[in-house]
């Protein structure tokens, strides 16, 4: 809700510096953007969708209640200012507008400030086209990673459920398992595979409830990411029912029949919050992520690390780790799961789970 003050109460462009727009109160804190002496009337957008080097980003009108201005919210597509230089603009940046934002069609808008972000997603290197080796930046600000696992045809994928793992680890983002088709096979299995890492879990199946899962999402910037046939377009459609239309607006603005060359769009919840559903995206790119990294989210065992010899994979042979578990200062099944994880870093392919 917009401050009530702004309105009545004429903002002078008093001289910011970048450092005092900074510290100002973070998300949400509209007169941040007014007070900038350079775009002192930019708007606030969110970026859905990018497609070559145009944004398409989600405008609110400053006014009204949550649904209202949800309601009255729209896609203004913009490029990027020649000031921001060569910084990427990935789906969930929030950005400031200026020029052209009304959205009205053929209309141009440009990008000249990308906000601070509070995480970042990769996807990895040999899941593009491109042959530079390079894992390019593919969702900013996400706070919750939503791995979508069918627990049936097709059957769960662990390796692949262990790297998106990583990934949220490296991150910093939170997991949540989303098991679906539970009429077709019982959870159990896998959810037992997934409690020494404390990952939480919601359970649907085609036709039920969605109840829980909406309240692990309200609020977040949730990433969805499951391969082919899971159902996760299912439940993308069931979460946000003008799904199809919002994809398709998006599509009709960048100029484009289906998302052939996008690989994440966002779209927000009728409750509050955002997923950004990730077609194109195999995999995350892990190749950087450290055994250290990787470790941190293991605090009971990285004390028996000092033991390992210089170097340690903690894979196998001359790993302390061993020793530090059979002297009961950590489960067998921790360590299963943190040497699960390290050796999901490693490029193999990913087979199904027999
Ligand atoms: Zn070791």
């Amino acid at each position: 809700m917009a401050p009530r003050t702004q309105g009545s109460r004429p903002l002078k462009k008093r001289q910011y510096d970048e450092d005092d727009v900074r510290v100002r109160p973070g998300k949400g804190s509209r007169p941040r953007t007014r007070i900038r002496p350079a775009h002192d009337d930019a708007v606030e957008g969110f970026v859905v969708a990018v497609d070559r080097g145009r944004y398409t980003t989600l405008v609110h009108p400053e006014k009204g209640s949550a649904a209202r201005r949800r309601q009255e919210a729209r896609l203004v597509v913009a490029m990027k200012a020649r000031e921001l230089g060569r910084k990427g603009i990935v789906v969930g940046d929030r950005v400031a507008l200026v020029g052209d934002v009304s959205g009205r069609p053929d209309t141009l808008a440009r990008v000249v400030r990308v906000e601070p972000r509070t995480s970042m997603l990769r996807r990895s290197a040999d899941d593009t086209d491109d042959t530079d080796g390079i894992e390019r930046p593919v969702v900013a600000n996400a706070d919750q990673l939503v791995i979508v696992t069918a627990l049936a045809d097709p059957p769960p994928r662990p390796r692949m459920i262990d790297r998106i793992l990583v990934a949220a680890f490296d991150a910093d983002i939170d997991p949540l398992l989303c098991l679906t088709k539970s009429d077709l096979a019982p959870p159990d299995a896998l959810v037992a595979l997934y409690e020494p890492l404390g990952v939480p879990h919601v359970v649907v199946h085609k036709g039920g409830a969605l109840d829980e899962l909406r309240d692990h999402l309200r609020g977040h910037v949730s990433v969805l990411v499951g391969h082919s046939g899971v159902g996760k377009s299912t439940l993308v459609n069931a979460l946000v029912p003008d799904a199809n239309r919002a994809v398709s607006q998006v599509n009709a603005v960048t100029g484009r029949g289906r998302h052939t060359s996008t690989s994440a769009v966002a779209l927000e919840l009728p409750e509050g919050g955002w997923i950004i559903d990730t077609p194109g995206v195999r995999s995350f790119g892990l190749a950087h992520v450290s055994v250290e990294t990787v470790l941190a989210g293991f605090p009971d065992l990285v004390e028996g690390t000092v033991h390992c010899p210089k170097g340690c994979t903690h894979l196998g042979e001359g790993c302390a780790l061993d020793a530090w578990v059979a002297d009961g200062h950590a489960g067998p099944a921790r360590l299963e799961s943190l040497r699960r994880l390290l050796s999901s870093r490693e490029g193999a392919p990913d087979e199904p789970a027999t």
